[in-house]
């Protein structure tokens, strides 16, 4: 790719105050203390810093906010709610670059509960998005830790997971139409929402996981599902990775469709979350080397699917796939069980701190995997202490080495890059993904063009070229600039 005319270099004053003229006051902030919420992420040590975050509360101004940039190739950062944890969304320390942040796009515009659709801007949180489908009597299943701030836009640029892919697929499956200002500032309008319709290129996938390298995403059509009438929640014991696997085949077997989660957590950073994050109790009298949380859904009564969830855990239990079990007996205590999981990554924080990988593989090698990791890790750094945790059914681990306890972390962070090439070494050998869910943003751009197939990112840079010549959307990001 070639570099951006402006790359590196600030934005000139002349341009800054031709784009606050399009969004007039209220439109922007700017200088250093209004920008570093937009400047710096939720987690991690990234410092950047941006002349101006642009606020447009319509497509239009989003438009000619482009258009502008492109006539004078200024650099744009696309952002949602800024939880992303690849760096994607956030500028380059050198001020070259503008925010365009969606935060003021928070419209919902249609919900047509005959069709199960909602038309949604960009900049609705998640939650809001939830909250609204359910009160329609419609589900809206994207569902994840950071759903009360991140932003739809965010979430379908990241092609967001979550809880609950192994029902309802990722977001991408969750999409049925796009708005999106391409780079030259022209409105793409394909907010249609059909489920069908074969006459070309389905163009939306391109801009979904894109992280705004080839557009900014103003408005979805949505898909939405049946409201459950029942849930319930089991916290599982098991013994090993390889027993929730077979845990989860038994388990699809006896219940089919109505398991909306499975996940797969390790009991170490279970002692963590017990003794560094308050609120949190142990939910079986003994400790277990492993566990499964899991939910399952559905239409019927309230209370219809406690005997089915009971028998087939007991049938489990006759096998040996299954060591002790707590099904949840109010939907307080299945919050309970749930916000253990949610508050997992705060207790790597209370442990010391991890290394992070989102990797995903197939089930059929996932117990292998984490025995290699482990291995690999422990011959290397004998210090570092294990924690996996990660959403089982759908083949997705947080595989999160933890600091060794008398290391400081900023020690342990010069080892980012061994332990990476540890870990994704072996997610390839064993077929797998370097990122599942989170994306390429910056953080993992390097990486990506050791693991990727050659031939894919070939096709990558073609089309961010096609799309994007002038090179001024999200430069850097997911496609390398220069290669
Ligand atoms: C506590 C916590 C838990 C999390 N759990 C999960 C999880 O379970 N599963 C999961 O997948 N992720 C998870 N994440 C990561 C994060 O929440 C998701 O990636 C989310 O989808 C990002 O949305 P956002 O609005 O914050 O996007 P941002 O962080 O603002 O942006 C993310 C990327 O999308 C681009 N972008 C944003 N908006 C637009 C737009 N309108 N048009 C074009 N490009 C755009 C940005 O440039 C950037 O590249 C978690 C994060 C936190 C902090």
């Amino acid at each position: 790719m070639s570099q951006t005319a402006t790359s590196g270099q600030p934005v000139p004053g002349d341009v800054l105050d031709r784009l606050k003229a399009l969004v007039g006051p209220g439109g922007y902030v700017e200088g250093p203390e209004d920008t570093s919420a937009y400047s710096r992420p939720w987690r991690g040590k990234w410092e950047g810093r941006t002349p101006l975050v642009l606020r447009p509360k319509s497509t239009e101004e989003v438009a000619a906010i482009v258009r502008l940039c492109a006539e004078t190739r200024t650099p744009i950062v696309p952002q949602g709610g800024n939880t992303g944890v690849t760096y994607g969304g956030l500028p380059s320390a050198d001020m070259s670059e503008v925010v365009v942040s969606t935060s003021r796009m928070r419209r919902v515009r249609d919900l047509d509960s005959l069709n199960d659709t909602m038309t949604v801007e960009a900049g609705v949180v998640l939650k809001e998005i939830q909250t609204a489908a359910a009160n329609a009597d419609r589900l809206f299943p994207l569902s994840l830790g950071a759903e009360g701030s991140c932003q739809i836009g965010g979430n379908i640029s990241t092609n967001a997971g979550g809880i609950q892919v192994l029902r309802y697929g990722n977001t991408r499956n969750l999409v049925l139409g796009l708005e999106v200002v391409l780079p030259d500032g022209r409105v793409w309008d394909g907010l249609r929402g059909l489920r069908k319709d074969n006459t070309g290129y389905d163009m939306k996938q391109l801009f979904i996981g894109a992280e705004g390298t080839l557009g900014i995403i103003t408005a979805a059509v949505l898909r939405l599902f049946p409201k459950p009438t029942e849930a319930q929640s089991a916290w599982i014991a098991v013994d090993s990775p390889k027993a929730g696997l077979d845990l989860l085949v038994h388990m699809k077997g006896a219940m089919g469709e109505a398991i909306t989660s499975f996940e797969l957590i390790r009991r170490s950073i279970i002692e963590f979350l017990l003794t560094g994050v308050p609120g949190h109790s142990d939910p079986l009298p003994q400790a277990h080397p492993w566990y499964v949380l899991m939910e399952v859904t559905g239409q019927g009564a309230v209370g219809s699917l406690s005997e089915p969830l009971t028998e087939a855990l007991e049938s489990a239990a006759g096998k040996g796939l299954v060591r002790d079990a707590v099904i949840a007996s109010s939907s307080e205590q299945a919050k309970r069980l749930w916000r253990m999981r949610e508050d997992l990554p705060d207790a790597q924080k209370a442990a010391g701190g991890s290394i992070a990988h989102d990797v995903s593989v197939p089930l059929s090698r996932l117990a292998e995997f984490i025995a290699r990791a482990d291995d690999a890790i422990e011959k290397a750094y004998p210090a570092v202490r294990p924690c996996c945790f990660g959403h089982l059914g759908d083949g997705n681990l947080h595989y999160n080495p933890l600091c060794p306890v008398d290391w400081t972390y900023e020690r342990y962070a010069v080892e980012t890059a061994a332990i990476n090439r540890l870990v994704h070494d072996i997610v390839a050998a064993v077929g797998g993904s370097i990122s599942a869910e989170h994306g390429i943003g910056r953080l993992r751009l390097e990486e990506n063009l050791r693991y990727k197939n050659p031939v894919e990112l070939d096709l990558m840079e073609r089309m961010k070229r096609a799309l994007d010549p002038l090179n001024i959307m999200n430069p850097g990001r997911v496609v390398p600039d220069q290669r």
